[in-house]
Formats: structure tokens, C-alpha cells, sequence
């Protein structure tokens, strides 16, 4: 470890107003119309320079964060609802991930793990084994992206199993890589246009209660049985190599099956010799208020993958399972330059000290007390929630324009959006009809900024519904 050990004494070395600077107050503040001018600038650079395929949700340029404030170059200050997606859940500005990178940074910055490889990759790899579930003995391997550790995933399946299908779920999203575009569900944004796509995938309905055509209290068992069913007569279990769920869905809507389908699913799934893969990349690491959305049920899959929250806003991911099988991969067949950056390793352990030692797995469930509520009040009073759902800070609203036939009501799923925005509240949606609002704040945010947000969230109800 390096000499530094103040990431704020660093960046302002005794001078202790330029340090008070760098806290933001965790107070939102409107200073101009959102996006404000100079972020409207920005976007135009941006439309410039910047490929038409990346898009930006709320075009307002960030220059600064802290926990549950994201400040943007207008001097707006902005309540964070979306944590970069589940990433920052140690919070924006995480004081202890910043002090490690600056540390870290200071050691050195890459020798490529590969090459001569570093103490903090081991470190990382001995947390993942411990937090993940499961008692048995364990190895991982660390990736840039969660789209690069699914990729990683099947990869060790097959070669550890000799098997090639694989099954995904429809709703299911796991990356835009080739291989995991064919994984996820959702043609547009996603995959329209990219294919061909891989081969050997296979999906599957996903137990989803709300939309379930007999009713939520038949999903369990019907959409259990449909998805053995379906393998069985379409793939042969033989032939099937891996399943890969997401414990609760991400991007697919925040979709949550109900108790009891993974535990029936990863049973059968061991019986008839196909490894259960939870992708645990945005629902992981304290977001559903445990420290995986599999541990609700005490699941214990064959191999997780991680992403997202792991370390604190820097790009890393990792695939852990059973040692039989991650080491049944030859040596050389798993790897990549930058995976496991330094850098990025201790960022995770600083990340993974302060989700253990500020007990950020309570902080998700109090979350979950606070927003709930609210949300069950907003939509008594507008009628137009179907359905409220998720765990822990990972909650979410399905916006339909009809309650009995349940229609997708995007429009105003959009509207209520740009509200949100145009507020200071940074909102995220999902789901496959673009009708879920999504609720991902930082595991560390203050409870008044939490009620102010939702405060919000209520007017932009009354605002669209006008
Ligand atoms: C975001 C996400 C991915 C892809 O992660 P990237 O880092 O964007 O490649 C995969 N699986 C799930 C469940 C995700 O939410």
C-alpha cells in the first residue's frame, strides 16, 4: 500500500476550505431549467463527437457527487434516484473507495494480472468467495464489465459441463455483447438490427406474477412446470449446459418470481446435471437488502456473477463458483488485459468494507420501508399502478392504463419521467413495455433527501395525470 492516506489531504493538500468544497451538502437545488444552458451546450458537443447509439437519459453534465447528491455544471444540484444504475450503491463519492484508488493509483495502475500479477486481485477474489452463497470451496475470475463476466460464465459452463445450450428467460437482460444480446430478451434497444446473434440459446417464460394469464397465485407452479417442460421437449436437459437467471430482473422490469420458483428451478436444474448461473449483476452486493437476491431463499448456485455495485463506481466484475468447475477451464482460456485492474480491485475491497461496515444490507431494507409506503400512496390516489414490487432498494412500479386488462401505459411512464427530471430527481425506467419506473438510490442516501425525492415523484404524478 502506498504512503497516502487521505484521498481529500491529496487532492487538497492543507487547505482546509478547498477540502469543505469538495463535500456537496446533500440538499437539492435548482439554479437553472433542467438540462440548464450549459449542459444544453454539452449535448450539442456531445451530438457532435459522440455516436448517435449512445444515448443519455437526462442530459445534464455531472461535475461533482456525494452520496445522494449528483451536482451538475449548471450548479443544479440533483437528488439520485438511479445510482448510474445500482452502481454507486456505497454511495456517490464514497469516501473510502476514493481513498483506496488514490492509493492505489499512487502504487501503480496496471501490470496486467495475466503478466505479473498483485495482491489486490486475491483479496477481491477471497471477499467474493466469502459473501456469495454457499459454503463450498470456491474460485473466481475478475472481468471489466457484467456483460464480460456472462460471457465468462457460459464459457467456463461448457467447457465444465461439455455442454452447450444454454437457457435464458424472457424479460432476462444480461448485457450487449454478442453472446449476452442473445441472452437478453428485448429486441429494441438492444439487438434490433446486431444479429446474427449466438447460437445454442434457448428461452423460457419467466415466472411473472403480475402478467401471469391465470393469475398470480398459479405462476409458481405453472411457470415452473412450463419452464421444465419446455426444456425438456425443445432442448433435451442433456444437451443444456447451463440456466441463467436473474434473481430479480433488471432491466426487464424489476420482475421478482415468486418464493419458492429459484429454490424449485436450481433443484432441478442440479438434478438433471445443469449448472444454475444466478446473474446477481444488479441485484448483488446489498441492493434487495441481502447480500444477494438469492439469499431471500437461500439459493445456492453453481456460479454468480457480479458487476454493478462491486466496486463503487470503477469498472470490475467477477464470475465465482465452484472451484471443480471454474477450474475445469484450461489455463490461458479465461482473462483479458485490464480484468481485474488494480485500481478497480481496491475500489471493491474499500467498496465491500463499506457495505459491510456501515451495514448497508439494513440500510437497502430501511429503504424499503421508507419508499414503499409512499408508493402504495401515490397509487391509491392515481389508480394508475398496477402493480409494486421488489426488494430492499431495488423497487419498482408498473404504470398500466388499465387495471383490469393491465395495459402497458409507457406514455405516461415517459411523462412522469421528464417530470421527475425537470424536478432535479433523477429517475430511471425499464421493463419490457418501457412501462416500469425503476427506484435505485444509493444504499447511503439521507432519509429527508429520500421522502423529498418521492415528495417529487408525487407531483410528477399530478403534473402528467393533469
Ligand atoms: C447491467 C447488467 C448486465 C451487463 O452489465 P454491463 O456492465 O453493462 O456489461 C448484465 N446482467 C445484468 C443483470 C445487468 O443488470
Amino acid at each position: 500500500m502506498g504512503v497516502l492516506t487521505d484521498g481529500f489531504s491529496h487532492v487538497c493538500p492543507n487547505d482546509p476550505e478547498a477540502y469543505a468544497r469538495l463535500m456537496i451538502e446533500q440538499k437539492r437545488i435548482l439554479a437553472t431549467s433542467i438540462p440548464g444552458p450549459k449542459s444544453q451546450a454539452m449535448q450539442q458537443r456531445k451530438l457532435a463527437t459522440v455516436s448517435a447509439g449512445v444515448g443519455t437519459g437526462l442530459p445534464v453534465y455531472i461535475e461533482a457527487a456525494q452520496d445522494g447528491i449528483l451536482r451538475d455544471i449548471d450548479g443544479n444540484q440533483l437528488i439520485d434516484f438511479g445510482s448510474g444504475i445500482a452502481v454507486t450503491s456505497v454511495g456517490n463519492g464514497n469516501q473510502r473507495v476514493i481513498d483506496a484508488v488514490q492509493r492505489q493509483i499512487a502504487d501503480f495502475t496496471h501490470t496486467c494480472f495475466m503478466v505479473t500479477p498483485y495482491e489486490e486481485y486475491l483479496d477481491v477474489c477471497e471477499r467474493l468467495a466469502a459473501l456469495t452463497p454457499g459454503e463450498h470451496e470456491k474460485r473466481s475470475a475478475l472481468f471489466n464489465s457484467g456483460a464480460e463476466a456472462v460471457e465468462n460464465a457460459i464459457k467456463i459452463a461448457r467447457v465444465a459441463t461439455k455442454r452447450q445450450a444454454i437457457v435464458a428467460f424472457d424479460h432476462g437482460y444480461h448485457g450487449r455483447t454478442n453472446l449476452t444480446m442473445a441472452l437478453t430478451a428485448k429486441n429494441m434497444p438492444y439487438k434490433d438490427g446486431f444479429g446474427p446473434f449466438a447460437s445454442e440459446i434457448y428461452r423460457v417464460p419467466m415466472a411473472y406474477p403480475y402478467r401471469w394469464p391465470t393469475g398470480a397465485e398459479h405462476c409458481l407452479e405453472e411457470a415452473f412446470d412450463g419452464f421444465v417442460a419446455q426444456v425438456q421437449a425443445q432442448v433435451g436437459e442433456d444437451n443444456v449446459a447451463a440456466v441463467i437467471i436473474e434473481p430479480i430482473q433488471g432491466e426487464g422490469g424489476f420482475i421478482v418470481p415468486p418464493d419458492g420458483f429459484l429454490t424449485a428451478a436450481a433443484q432441478w436444474c442440479r438434478d438433471a446435471g445443469i449448472l444454475f448461473i444466478a446473474d446477481e449483476i444488479q441485484s448483488g452486493l446489498c441492493r434487495t437488502g441481502d447480500w444477494f437476491a438469492v439469499d431471500h431463499e437461500g439459493v445456492v448456485p453453481d456460479l454468480v456473477t457480479t458487476a454493478k455495485g462491486l466496486a463503487g463506481g470503477m469498472p470490475l466484475a467477477g464470475v465465482t463458483g465452484r472451484a471443480e468447475l471454474m477450474d475445469a477451464v484450461h489455463t490461458g482460456g479465461l482473462g483479458g488485459t485490464y480484468g481485474g485492474n488494480p485500481v478497480a480491485c481496491a475500489a471493491a475491497i474499500a467498496a465491500l468494507d463499506s457495505m459491510q461496515e456501515d451495514e448497508l444490507c439494513a440500510k437497502a431494507r430501511a429503504i424499503e420501508d421508507t419508499i414503499l409506503p409512499r408508493l402504495k400512496e401515490i397509487a391509491d390516489k392515481t389508480g394508475v399502478i398496477g402493480d409494486i414490487r421488489g426488494r430492499g432498494a431495488m423497487l419498482a412500479i408498473e404504470l398500466v392504463s388499465d387495471q383490469v386488462a393491465k395495459t402497458p401505459n409507457a406514455a405516461l411512464t415517459a411523462a412522469v419521467n421528464k417530470a421527475c427530471h425537470a424536478r432535479g430527481l433523477v429517475t430511471l425506467t425499464c421493463g419490457t413495455y418501457g412501462n416500469v419506473f425503476r427506484f435505485l438510490p444509493p444504499l447511503t442516501i439521507a432519509e429527508d433527501l429520500l421522502h423529498e425525492g418521492l415528495d417529487i415523484l408525487d407531483e410528477a404524478f399530478t403534473e402528467a395525470l393533469a
